[in-house]
């Protein structure tokens, strides 16, 4: 069963109302409030598995401890919050260092400080795998919240950075690729940043429909935008924006950038919808933060299809990025 087969079906079974609930199951978090509060709270869990989230022997431990942190904190950022608190549950293996653990706690605390986020909480257990379960509490203004459900047709499609870098470091890591040249593709994917400054930003101006971080490359996450807002989407292969050096590590390695940066995952990019009537806005936002978003295609009429423009020729990519459940390899051949 696919991963997201499965998550419907937990969906169909267990998404249940509250006044208190403004989004379950189906977005980067679920969202709560107080009935009498314009204020709410973003929830958001995230579980990192020795082998499948992260290379062991790969991964040094105190980027492996930021990069946990981060990718739950990215969830907060891509619905439009500032992350407060978060809790830690561990499973860790009796072979495990301790002096791996001391310096990935490390790395667990500087990022928890960098974002101003407090540890509240947690669990602690021995088992086979290394296995870190970390989730994490956000806030924001009701009005801010951006869901991935609000997009419309005949909308801009934008990235908040450039894509692919993540998936090139992996492939460093994999091959055991050493060269100061691509150091900052390797660095992408082991200590990848989330995008909170501008996700609160974004969430802010008033002027974005739908949003989500891009976890599992731009293909499947915005097919989630697509399908939960009942719409279509057309990316334009010349404007995904790669970063310096993916192009030049990708001709040495007979690798191919604009599949990387479609299908590849774990940028952390933040992927948002916005009326064209707003783009000067949109300029006015990155220039203040001193980032530049790129317009990467356009919504359409559709149900739930991602295409992928290059020239005369049209491709459908929906879902085509990567997943993590059993049945999924990164399943370019679906
Ligand atoms: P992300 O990649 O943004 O972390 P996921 O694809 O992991 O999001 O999850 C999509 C949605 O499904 C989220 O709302 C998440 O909370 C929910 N979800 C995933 N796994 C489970 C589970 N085992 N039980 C309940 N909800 C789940
Ligand atoms: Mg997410």
């Amino acid at each position: 069963m696919r991963e997201r087969q499965f998550i419907d079906k937990i969906r169909d079974r267990f998404g249940g109302h509250s006044p208190f609930l403004l989004q379950g199951i189906g977005d980067d978090c679920a969202v709560f409030t107080e009935t009498d509060s314009t204020a709410c709270w973003l929830v958001s869990t995230d579980l990192l598995v020795e082998n499948v989230h992260f290379l062991f022997d790969c991964h040094d431990p105190a980027l492996l401890g930021r990069k946990s942190i981060a990718v739950n904190i990215s969830d907060v950022a891509a619905m439009g919050g500032k992350p407060l608190f978060c809790l830690l549950s561990l499973v860790l293996p009796p072979s495990l260092q301790e002096e791996w653990l001391e310096n990935w706690w490390n790395g667990v605390q500087t990022i928890l400080d960098q974002y101003g986020c407090l540890l509240i909480g947690g669990d602690t257990s021995q088992g086979d795998c290394l296995t870190i379960s970390v989730m994490v509490v956000g806030r924001t203004q009701q009005g801010r919240v951006l869901y991935r459900s609000g997009a419309g047709i005949g909308e801009d499609i934008y990235v908040s950075g450039t894509l692919g870098a993540s998936a090139a470091g992996l492939e460093m890591l994999k091959k055991n690729i050493v060269s100061a040249e691509y150091e900052s593709l390797r660095m992408a994917h082991l200590d990848p940043e989330p995008q909170v400054e501008i996700g609160c930003a974004l969430g802010e101006s008033g002027v974005i429909t739908a949003m989500q971080d891009i976890s599992d490359g731009i293909a499947t996450d915005l097919s989630h935008i697509c399908q939960a807002s009942g719409i279509g989407a057309t990316i334009e292969a010349d404007a995904l924006p790669f970063p310096p050096g993916l192009q030049s590590f990708c001709r040495k390695n007979n690798l191919d950038a604009r599949k990387l940066a479609l299908f590849g995952g774990e940028d952390y990019q933040l992927l948002f919808t916005a009326l064209p009537g707003n783009r000067k806005e949109l300029e006015k936002v990155a220039a203040h933060l001193g980032r530049t978003f790129y317009r990467v295609g356009f919504t359409t009429k559709g149900d739930g299809k991602v295409f992928l423009r290059s020239g005369e020729d049209i491709l459908d990519i929906t879902y085509r990025g990567f997943e993590h459940s059993s049945s999924a390899e990164a399943d370019e051949d679906e």
